[in-house]
């Protein structure tokens, strides 16, 4: 035999060149898609079960604490700008028109801690909401914790889609890491102030009109604002509230670079202290703490600018985004909710027991866009299993009160009925996520918490998903909407375990 020619040598070790460089690809981006997908909690799972029947065999007096703590973020250093959430990528913050807080309450009806809080933030991650809850103090003995987003649009990227560019995330992890401790401290701080109360639920109906617009057919609001209104069984003096309503805050709108509360700072402002024009007191605030908690967002409640809000007060309209239009917005809310907070007479309760149904979720991860983010580094979340997402849903009652827990945006329809076989849609099927997820609620006041414990994105109902052409109701253009859902099936599988979680209370 004879030796190889020097040319086929140079092949055989060009091949093999090639062969391992394309072996160490394949393992470097399979340990990059394995490491960005792993899961950040693993085996955490909440099965929650809190059935209330100690409570109800011996009512102790119920007890309310409120607690807030400032998240602005530090704008001083040039170098490490803060990326604003929502609209656009690269909106870099400018300065602090209004400050935004984490407000907390804790419910403790003598056998069971319940607490919530809200924050004024694009939305949280699951993951986070863990982090959160691994912080509190066990002295605390809060036995289930909801931690809630306002979906602010004003604020900094806490989940990473609107960073500089497309390939770079916006989410300052030491913001972020400020916001965990600041979630758990106003827990502490409203643990620490738990006083006797009285609970007078609040439904107010609300007309959408002059308020916010419905961008996607068809044309379904949660317009009503429900309040929790706790106050001193001794005095009547008001300790807090949480108000509940639903719309996206993004008042000031794409170009605005100030940080803000929206019309959730507005309003909570308003509550306590009254309405201010040029120092005049035009009219009187109720004191206490008040936490605003977003609702039935998704498809797609929003005050757009071509929505003109009239501000009660001054008597004058306000369509170009603003913080003025962001104010009379607030006062829109504030004008409807202050009355009922001076209703003496409203029906109340110093004793009443807690439910608690909770429990961890997966929802399958059909929406392909989602798969890339992780692995470019935007969005820190991982899989429970391959393609799954873990996530929760909670159903709590408190007296007359239920309260479901929705870990995104949910779309009106779903909660209130109204869903319909969209014609142009991908799945030619009858509504799925049926009956209404109000029907299956018990109680008299069924809030909707939205963005509650995570932020999946859209919550959009199957017979309405619609991607591929011909597009709803025959639309030119396709809708917006699916683009941000982790999936077709998510709304069904959240409304199915919100059902059985309702068939596991009492009656
Ligand atoms: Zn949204």
């Amino acid at each position: 035999m004879n030796a190889p020619s020097p040319r086929r040598r140079w092949w055989r070790r060009l091949l093999k060149f090639a062969a391992v460089s394309l072996l160490v690809v394949i393992t470097l981006v399979t340990a990059r898609v394995l490491y960005s997908f792993r899961d950040r909690s693993p085996g955490y799972q909440v099965a929650l079960a809190i059935d209330g029947k100690a409570a109800a065999a011996n009512p102790r007096p119920l007890r309310v604490g409120f607690g807030r703590v400032k998240i602005d973020p530090d704008l001083s250093n040039p170098s490490e700008p803060i990326y604003i959430a929502g609209f656009s990528q690269n909106r870099t913050a400018t300065s602090i028109h209004d400050s935004l807080w984490a407000v907390a309450c804790v419910i403790d009806d003598g056998h069971t801690r319940l607490g919530v809080v809200a924050l004024d933030a694009i939305g949280f991650f699951h993951d986070d909401v863990i982090r959160v809850r691994e912080q509190l103090n066990r002295d605390w003995k809060i036995d289930y914790a909801i931690v809630c987003s306002t979906h602010n649009h004003s604020t900094p990227d806490l989940m990473g889609l609107w960073g500089p560019n497309y390939l770079r995330t916006g989410v300052n992890d030491r913001y972020r890491q400020q916001v965990i401790a600041a979630a758990a401290e106003a827990f502490g701080k409203a643990t620490q102030s738990l006083q006797p109360a009285r609970l007078s639920p609040h439904e107010i109906p609300t007309k959408p009109a002059g308020l916010l617009t419905d961008t996607r057919k068809p044309e379904v609001y949660d317009p009503d604002i429900r309040v929790m209104h706790f106050t001193s069984p001794t005095n009547g003096a008001t300790i807090g509230s949480i108000v509940g309503w639903a719309n996206h805050p993004e008042t000031v709108w794409s170009k605005n670079r100030e940080i803000t509360a929206d019309f959730p700072g507005s309003l909570r402002d308003i509550l306590e202290n009254g309405v201010k024009q040029n120092g005049n007191l035009l009219e009187a605030g109720v004191g206490g703490i008040h936490l605003f908690v977003n609702g039935a967002v998704g498809g797609l409640m929003s005050t757009t600018p071509s929505v003109t809000v009239r501000d009660p007060y001054l008597e004058q309209d306000f369509k170009e985004p603003s913080h003025d239009k962001t104010r009379a917005l607030g006062r829109q809310l504030a004008s409807r909710i202050i009355p009922r907070l001076e209703d003496t007479n409203a029906p109340s309760t110093d004793r009443t027991a807690i439910h608690v149904q909770a429990r961890t979720i997966e929802l399958p991860l059909q929406n392909t866009g989602f798969l890339l983010a992780p692995v470019l580094g935007l969005i820190d979340r991982g899989h429970s299993r391959w393609m799954q997402l873990r996530t929760e849903v909670a159903l709590v009652t408190i007296g007359e009160v239920s309260i479901a827990c929705i870990p995104g945006e949910i779309y009106p329809e779903i909660v209130n009925g109204g869903i319909e076989k969209a014609p142009g849609g991908d799945f030619d099927l009858n509504p799925v996520e049926v009956p209404p997820l109000r029907d299956l609620m018990p109680g008299k006041v069924k809030f909707v918490f939205g963005l509650a414990n995570d932020e999946i994105g859209y919550i959009i109902p199957k017979s309405e998903w619609d991607e591929k052409p011909p597009y709803l109701y025959n639309a030119k253009k396709g809708v917006y909407g699916e683009v941000n859902s982790v999936g077709p099936d998510a709304a069904g599988l959240i409304h199915q375990a919100l059902k059985e979680l309702a068939g596991r209370l009492p009656p």
